[in-house]
């Protein structure tokens, strides 16, 4: 009955991680959850006056394809302030979070066949959207030895006249590393048209992310609200496309998705506009919570010589404990009750690893680690 597609996509083991520590929690034992990309903090108070606002107006029919104008221009100006880089509110589309505008850019670009580059380890969805749109992602493998930082000329010679795009994300999912400017400019001068996802910007503890879009005008640069925004659940995010490339995103919008939500996409002007003093606090707390994991994990002997200096998260080598690394995040999930994802989730590069994310209470992150000691003192191979 099940099309091979359905039966080919590999599951998001995060997600079978945090189903078994529900169960755990079920049956009344507390679970410390590092495992989630997501993070703890509260929307900020103006986006949701806003929302209630837009609600109490009956603004809550379809919008535009390309979602309001004001918030295009609130995006268009987010993108002048932080960067200096000029992109007219023509050439964004807002859609219903980041993932629809990855899936809509590719789905744009590829014809059947064609491939997507990306780094291995790299966020979990990216092979299966490409999949699913129809191309074949093509893996390059990033080491740690090497800070996490793609070598252009591997990406080079994975390149074929197949290549529709490469994909990169800085900072990164699950490695937390900023791609360096020179990384950047390299990639952009392959000649190949780049995706840039850059749904973690904002979220950054030392040194500074660039965008895409400083190296080439032409990038298609993905980002939303679900991280700096702390809005998962409103399903808001867009793509700043080049000008041939909105038609086309457009008319696969109309027909997928026909707008985001009108009461997203107001609450996302508030933001933008009247929330960033509140997160500039959550990103002042996740710093304090970044060096708290960083340091805990290295007394446990778990670390990674490359910087996580962005995101939430820390991609820490526990090839001492285990090289398979599912099997040690259930074994901790029951052991320990500390949640957290296996590297293997995110391609085979990621093998041998385990992602922590601090976007949890210092209070739970204290517990975690000294759980985690526990379990390491009886568990040493
Ligand atoms: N890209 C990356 C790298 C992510 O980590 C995530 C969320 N985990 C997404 C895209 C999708 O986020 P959303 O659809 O909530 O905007």
């Amino acid at each position: 009955m099940q099309s091979k597609l359905s039966q080919e996509i590999a599951p998001f083991y995060v997600l079978e991680v945090l189903e078994r520590a529900r169960e755990i929690e079920a049956t009344g034992a507390k679970v410390i959850h590092f495992e989630v990309g997501e993070t703890d903090f509260e929307t900020p108070a103006a986006a949701c006056e806003e929302a209630i606002a837009a609600i109490n107006e009956g603004d809550t029919r379809y919008t535009h394809s390309l979602g309001i104008r004001e918030l295009r221009e609130a995006i268009s100006a987010d993108y002048k302030e932080s960067y200096g880089v000029d992109v007219s509110p023509d050439r964004i589309v807002v859609t219903m979070g980041s993932s629809p505008a990855l899936f809509l850019s590719m789905l744009a670009l590829l014809d059947p066949g064609d491939e997507i580059v990306i780094t291995d380890p790299h966020y979990a969805c990216y092979p299966q959207l490409i999949k699913i749109a129809g191309g074949v992602p093509k893996k390059v493998r990033i080491y740690e030895e090497e800070g996490f930082q793609p070598d252009v000329s591997r990406i080079k010679a994975a390149i074929t006249p197949r290549t529709k795009a490469v994909l990169i994300n800085s900072p990164a999912n699950p490695t937390g590393v900023v791609l360096d400017p020179s990384v950047l400019r390299d990639i952009a001068a392959l000649g190949v048209p780049v995706i840039s996802d850059e749904i973690y910007h904002g979220l950054v503890y030392s040194g500074e992310a660039r965008t895409m879009l400083e190296f080439r005008e032409d990038a298609i640069t993905v980002n939303g609200f679900s991280k700096l925004y702390a809005m998962t659940g409103w399903r808001l995010g867009y793509v700043i496309v080049p000008e041939a490339l909105v038609r086309p995103v457009q008319k696969l919008q109309q027909n997928l998705f026909i707008s985001p939500s009108p009461i997203a996409q107001r609450a996302g002007v508030a933001a933008m506009r009247r929330g960033k003093g509140e997160v500039l606090g959550m990103v002042k707390k996740f710093s304090e919570r970044r060096t708290m994991l960083i340091e805990g994990l290295r007394n446990l002997g778990l670390s990674s010589s490359a910087e996580p200096s962005g995101a939430f998260y820390v991609f820490v080598n526990a090839s001492k404990l285990s090289n398979d690394s599912l099997a040690l995040a259930f074994d901790i999930l029951e052991k320990a009750h500390v949640a957290v994802t296996p590297g293997v989730d995110f391609g085979e590069g990621g093998e041998g690893y385990l992602r922590l994310s601090y976007a949890t209470s210092p209070e739970n992150i204290e517990e975690g680690l000294r759980r985690l000691a526990t379990y390491i003192r009886e568990n040493k191979k």
